[in-house]
């Protein structure tokens, strides 16, 4: 059965992100309930589960709302005060949506518990639900972890299938790339996917879901080994080539650059 993958937009920048088969659905992080109602009632869907990623507000403050239409769990990262009831989900376990399997990971570095959900794939192209941890050429603040936990996660979601669709809940692309055209000027994959990016707001679509193989060639978070890489980041701090000190002097370089 054909799946069909939609972003549906809420508050000012967030993406709640909708798969259905054509009668049942299921919504992962939303932070507001009445975009998923429109968008259930608007395709005669039933909602069947609810996947969290973490516990901020914009991802879990219509979950509560939703439940009246709820025919299913709601499933969380275990470590973490999600809107009680919820299946408490662990690194490795496995949640089975509309007949497909997802794989929980653990990411930590956002918020201390936060977890991604990974389908291999079987008619279509594999599918990861990252919430705040990777965004199209981004990454997610660190108000939890430490830098060594966060690159350790970036890493573990870099190491997915290239053709994996990559579905983010920040509309944060065109910022994101504004940084990463900073930090490797010579990118000529990032400066194309950037015009790319641009003309596809323009046009006022999603730049999501974005595809692994392509936030390798152009996320500086991902590419801490790249030469112009590490020495963007000696000239902001790093005091070494190591991946994690890498990794730290982008993530505070980036904190503060407009
Ligand atoms: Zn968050
Ligand atoms: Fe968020």
């Amino acid at each position: 059965c054909a799946m069909d993958l939609i972003a549906l937009p809420a508050f000012t920048d967030n993406y709640i992100w909708m798969l259905h088969d054509g009668t049942n659905a299921v919504v992962v992080d939303p932070g507001e309930a009445a975009p998923v109602l429109a968008a259930l009632d608007e395709r005669h869907l039933a909602l069947s589960a609810i996947l969290v990623t973490h516990y901020h507000g914009d991802h879990v403050g219509g979950v509560d709302a939703l439940r009246a239409r709820l025919h299913g769990p709601v499933y969380g990262p275990r470590r973490e005060s999600i809107p009680a009831p919820f299946v408490p989900l662990d690194d490795g376990d496995e949640v089975e949506v509309l007949g497909l399997p997802f794989r929980v990971i653990d990411v930590p570095g956002h918020t201390a518990g936060h977890i991604a959900y990974f389908h291999a794939g079987r008619d279509g192209a594999p599918i990861l639900f990252c919430g705040d941890t990777l965004f199209s050429g981004g990454c997610g603040r660190l108000f939890e972890g430490t830098a060594e936990q966060m690159h350790a996660s970036l890493a573990r979601l870099a190491e997915l299938p290239g053709e994996t669709r990559v579905c983010c809940a920040h509309e944060y692309t065109l910022s994101n790339l504004k940084f990463a055209r900073a930090v490797e000027p010579g990118n000529a994959a990032l400066a194309r996917y950037a015009a790319d990016c641009e003309a596809t707001r323009a046009a006022g679509r999603p730049t999501l879901p974005s595809r692994i193989a392509v936030e390798r060639e152009i996320n500086p978070f991902l590419r801490c080994g790249h030469d112009e890489v590490v020495r963007a980041a000696a000239a902001h701090g790093a005091t070494s080539a190591a991946g994690p000190e890498v990794f730290a002097a982008l993530r505070r370089w980036k904190n503060d650059f407009r």
